[in-house]
This record gives C-alpha cells, structure tokens and sequence, in this order.
C-alpha cells in the first residue's frame, strides 16, 4: 500500500512539475509575444511617422520654391508693366503643378495682378492671408493660411507675404493658392495599404484635405480629433516628427505626424501632415503569427499533459502485471522447490560441463557420507566403472542438445552398489540454448529385483528351481526350431518316478518333496551346456538333449542309474530309495513338440511297462 501510495505522488508530482514548465514556457511565449508586439507595433509607427515626414518634406520643398517665386515677383514689381508681371506669373505658376494661381493685392486689400483665377474687383481684405501679413509685415517670413473653399469649390491653403517699400511702407500682399488636388495626390502615394489615411491640416484651423479611409466630421472634412492633434503637438521632438496609438473613436489608431516647418516664425507648427492606419489591420501579421504560436504552444502542452498522463496508465499497468507476473513466479517457485525438496526421487542441478551445481534432499540422503577420500564433483563420479561410458554418452547429448535421455546405471550410494534409473533433461528448456543438465533419479534396485523374482516365480518351478511346464514349453519349442534350422539331432527324455504315490504314503509329503528335490537336482547336474530340463508336473520331468537318440539314450541310463543309486536322508536319520523310468525319443524332421512328446511318453509308458527303473526308446 504504501508503494502504490508513492507511485501515485511521483505520478502527481510529475503532472505537477509538467504543468508549472507549461505555465512558465507559456507565461516567457506571453512575455516574447508581447515584446515582438510592441516591436512591431512601434514599427508600424515608424513606418506611418517616416510616410508622414516623406510628405512633409516633400511640401516643405513646394513650399520654399513657392517663396521664391513670390519673392521674384516682389522683386519685379515696379520694375515691369504689370502685363509683363502678369505674364511672368502665369508661367511660374503653370510651371509648378503645386500652385493653382497668384496675385498680387494692394496694400487695400485690391487685387493688381494676377494669373487668370484672381478675380479682379474683389476685395481680398478679409482674407487671413492678407490680414495676416499685413499685421505681421515681415518681409522674408511666410503665411499659411488656414484651409478655406475656393472660388471652384475645392478646399485649399494659401501662402502670403508682405510686400514692403524701402521705408518700410506695407504696400500690399502677394500671395499663391496651392492646388488642393495635387497635395492629395501627393499624399495618396504614400499610402500602401488600403486602412490608411493621411490629412495635411492646419493647426488653427483644425481641419484639412485628407485621403484615405479616416472617418469625416459633419462638414465632411477628415477628422483626427483636436484631442489627438494636441496630443502630437505636445510629444513632437525637435524633429517635428511623432506618432501616437490613440484609442479615441471605436477603433484604435496608430497616428503619426509630421509638422511642416522652417517657413513661418520659429516654433510655429501651422501645418501637420497626419497619417493613420487602423491598428488591428497594422497588427494583423503580428496577430496572424501570435495565434499560429499560442495554437502550437496549447496543442504542444495538451500533447504533452495527455502524453505523460498515457505514459503513466501504461507504466502503471505494467508495473501491476510485472508484480502479479513476480508473485506468480515467486509462488511456482515456491510449489517446484517443495516438490523438489519434498520428493524421494534425487533432482540434481549440473552445469555445461557435468558438474553437481544442486542437489535435492534425497540425493544427500542417498550419497552422503561416502567412503572417505570419494568427493562427487560431476554426475559420472556417482557411476559405476562399468557404466560410466554409457552415463558419459547420455550426458553429453543432453548438454549438447535440447533433449531428454534415459539411462539405468549402477551407482556408489551410501549403502553400497544400487541400481539407479536417471532421466536427464537440457535445462532452460530452449532448443537453441542449453544451460546444464536437470537429472532426476531413483534407486530402481528394489524394483529390479522384484521383476527378477516375478520372472523367476513365472517361470521356474518353486519346489526344484527347474523350468515349470509353461516355460520348459516355451524353450523347448524355440529350441527345436533352431535344431531344426541347423539340422542338429535333439533327443527328449521323459522322466516319471516309479511308485511315487507310495513314497509319500509311506516317508510323507515332506519326505516327497525332498526326494523330487533331489531329483530335480541330479536331473540339472546330468544336463550339458545346451541341455533344457524341466518339471512337467507332480513327479515327471523332461530333459532336451542335444543329441541323436543314442546320445539322449545315454544320458537317461546315467540318470536312471544315478537315481537309483541316490539315498534319500530324511532329518529324523531314516532313508530311502527311489527308482525312475525313462523314455527317449530323437526329434524327426516332421515332428512338432507335441508330436516329439507322445512319442517320448509312449516311450516312457513301454518302460514302466518293462518293470520300471528302465529306460525304453522310441
Ligand atoms: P507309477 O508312476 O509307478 O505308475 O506309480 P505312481 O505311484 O508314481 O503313480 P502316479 O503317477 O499316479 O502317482 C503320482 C503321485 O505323485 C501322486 C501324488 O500324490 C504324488 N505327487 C504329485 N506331486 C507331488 C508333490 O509335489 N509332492 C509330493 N510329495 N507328492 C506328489
Ligand atoms: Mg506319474
Ligand atoms: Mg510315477
């Protein structure tokens, strides 16, 4: 419990420490993003402030040449008649696209001259720009009026000067009006996106010729508000140069100015050219970019979150299956080591080369405490001598590939020689990679003995230790088979005690016993190497000799006689004798056992008949 307590705190804690790098790698992204917007919004106004000063500039130099012009016409006043002026004027004004005309207003207000728009007898005195240079009377400074509606309708500036006599006398005012249609045109070409805007406005008058998209007021005039103006009249530098984001009106602005100057009294600001554009347009590539990275950054962090938060369910998973899978394992290993610790067959472990490298109880129980100076390093030193070729071969086919060998082998226990069953099996049970060798054995030697007695009781007679009739039938007929197949005469003896009946009338069974025993035994003792004897029944015996009938014959009267001459001693110190007759008969070519056997019996029949104690032929 505690384990799975900490797992889930190191999982929380890796969410946790996950979710402040995303806070603090979204929070630099918000700090860089604004940084970059700033950037780019203080670019966007210089950019505006920059277009603005292009105008501006560009005008002031209308504007100077303008002065000159007027001051050549001061000049020439008095010195041509005033067709000549006239006409000098009407070519300098068709010869700057900025000027619509120019007259020449005596000191009453009259005009004198003037380009084909003056028109004659009327009185100009009311006008600023005579006014104002007639107040002022300075000779080399220029007027800008403010914006007025001109004879055509169109709304324009106009510039004065005063004209002085050698005594300073004011004399009158000469005077330009500016083309209202090429200052827009002027300031059309600076604008390079259709949000923005431009008006060249003078300050007293606030109001001016704009282009662009900016708003209007009520007698349709373009429209940064006097707020605004004042604002960029206040921050303009030295440089005459400013721009601002205003947030007046519905939507913001960036705004920059540039004041036209160096014509009109130091300090003075008449003119301003002001350019705008919408801030969300100048912001849009700022914005486009911004979205596309905060996008990138939630679809980065949610992958992430998600991604740790899989990682954990799977190693969680994992973990959970490998502890079960550990149990699992601890707990076979558990059930296989009780099984092997518990069972009475010896388990050993050996290693690639034969050594012991584990061995179970049982084992120990079997081979501990050998006679001194016997050290079981490897499996074939438990092996006798004699078997160990054969162990050596099993072992090494079970180290050399993945297999299962049986082998049954004498081995050294404790308690002397056993009999011992091994099964060795290539241990990691991998066909393409055996580790050792696994040996589980048995000591069979109990076993083996008991089948050896089990044969023996099916086969032998438990009275005399001869072949028992199934089994004297079964040799005997394998036997005639071969004796067959060589061609090599076979005699069979068919042995019956005479009287037999009496004996054990008269000495007892037991005393029957004994001497069908003794029989038996002088029966054995007759035979030869090949010879197959056995007890048919109660007191009848066969014997297969190899032989012709002579020979079969031969050996019968040697066991007639050494029966009859056999004293039979009974433990009470009483003895008796007994006599057996015999018939023989030489295997014919066409004969069967069974037929061989009549012929014997049928012998053996003509020998009691004889008087027993005989032996008769076939
Ligand atoms: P004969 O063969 O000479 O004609 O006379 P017999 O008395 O031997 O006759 P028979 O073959 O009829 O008798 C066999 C006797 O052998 C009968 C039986 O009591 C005895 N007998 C058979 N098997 C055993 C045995 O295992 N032990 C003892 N003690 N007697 C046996
Ligand atoms: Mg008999
Ligand atoms: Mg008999």
């Amino acid at each position: 419990m505690p384990q799975f307590l900490s797992t889930r705190s190191t999982e929380q804690l890796q969410r946790l420490a996950l979710l402040l790098l995303i806070i603090l790698v979204g929070t630099l992204n918000g700090i860089f993003s604004f940084i970059e917007f700033r950037e780019h919004r203080k670019d966007q106004q210089g950019t505006l402030a920059n277009q603005a000063t292009l105008v501006s500039t560009n005008l002031e130099l209308h504007l100077r040449t303008t002065h000159q012009i007027l001051e050549e016409i001061v000049a020439l006043n008095g010195f041509l008649t005033l067709n000549q002026l006239q006409e000098r004027m009407q070519s300098l004004a068709n010869a700057m696209p900025i000027i619509r005309g120019i007259g020449v207003l005596d000191s009453r207000g009259f005009p004198l001259v003037g380009t084909r728009l003056i028109p004659h007898g009327t009185n100009f005195s009311d006008r600023p720009y005579f006014q104002n240079a007639q107040a002022d009377r300075q000779r080399h400074r220029l007027y800008i009026s403010a914006p007025f509606h001109d004879i055509m309708g169109n709304l324009s500036f106009a510039v004065s000067k005063a004209m002085m006599s050698d005594l300073d006398e004011f004399q009158g005012v000469v005077f330009a009006v500016l083309e209202a249609s090429y200052i827009e045109m002027l300031m059309k070409s600076t604008l390079y996106t259709p949000d923005m805007w431009a008006v060249l406005m003078h300050v007293d008058a606030h109001n001016g010729i704009g282009v662009g998209p900016r708003p209007t007021d009520s007698a349709g005039l373009a429209q940064p508000s006097k707020a605004e103006v004042q604002v960029l009249l206040q921050s303009m530098s030295e440089r005459n140069q400013v721009s601002i984001v205003s947030e007046a009106g519905t939507e913001a602005q960036i705004i920059a100015a540039s004041a036209v100057v160096g014509l009109t009294a130091p300090g003075e600001k008449p003119l301003l050219v002001i350019m705008g554009r919408d801030h969300d347009e100048a912001m849009s590539s700022w914005k486009r970019l911004g979205f596309t990275q905060a996008g990138l950054f939630l679809l980065l962090a949610g992958s992430a979150y998600w991604g740790l938060i899989f990682y954990q369910n799977r190693r969680r998973e994992y973990t959970a299956n490998r502890e079960a899978d550990q149990r699992l394992i601890e707990e076979r290993e558990h059930d296989y080591r009780v099984i092997v610790e518990r069972t009475a067959d010896c388990v050993l472990h050996l290693d690639p080369t034969g050594r012991l490298s584990y061995a179970n109880p049982a084992f120990v129980n079997l081979f501990d405490g050998l006679p001194s100076g016997r050290v079981l390093n490897s499996f074939l030193d438990l092996v006798a001598d004699e078997d160990r070729e054969k162990a050596l071969a099993a072992l090494s086919s079970a180290l050399e590939k993945a297999s299962e060998q049986l082998l049954q082998v004498v081995c050294q226990t404790k308690s002397g020689a056993r009999y011992m069953e091994w099964t060795l099996c290539s241990a990691s049970g991998r066909a393409d990679r055996v580790t050792g060798v696994i040996a589980v054995g048995r000591d069979v030697s109990a076993h083996i003995a008991l089948n050896k007695e089990l044969r023996s009781r099916a086969e032998l007679d438990s009275l005399t230790d001869l072949a028992n009739r199934g089994h004297f039938l079964n040799i005997a007929s394998t036997r005639l088979q071969t004796a067959k197949e060589s061609d090599e005469p076979l005699a069979l003896l068919m042995i019956d005690l005479d009287f037999f009946k009496d004996v054990n009338d008269t000495w007892g069974h037991n005393a029957g016993d004994l001497a069908l025993k003794n029989c038996a035994r002088l029966i054995q003792k007759s035979c030869r190497g090949s010879d197959i004897a056995g007890r048919l029944g109660g007191e009848e015996f066969a014997v297969l000799v190899s032989g012709t009938l002579d020979d079969g014959a031969s050996v019968a009267e040697r066991l007639r006689h050494a029966i009859a001459s056999e004293n039979i001693r009974l433990s009470d110190g009483r003895h008796f004798k007994l006599t057996a007759s015999i018939g023989v008969a030489q295997l014919q070519a066409h004969e069967n056992l069974e037929q061989l056997m009549q012929r014997a019996d049928a012998a053996l029949y003509a020998a009691k008949q004889k008087g027993r104690d005989s032996v008769a032929r076939a």
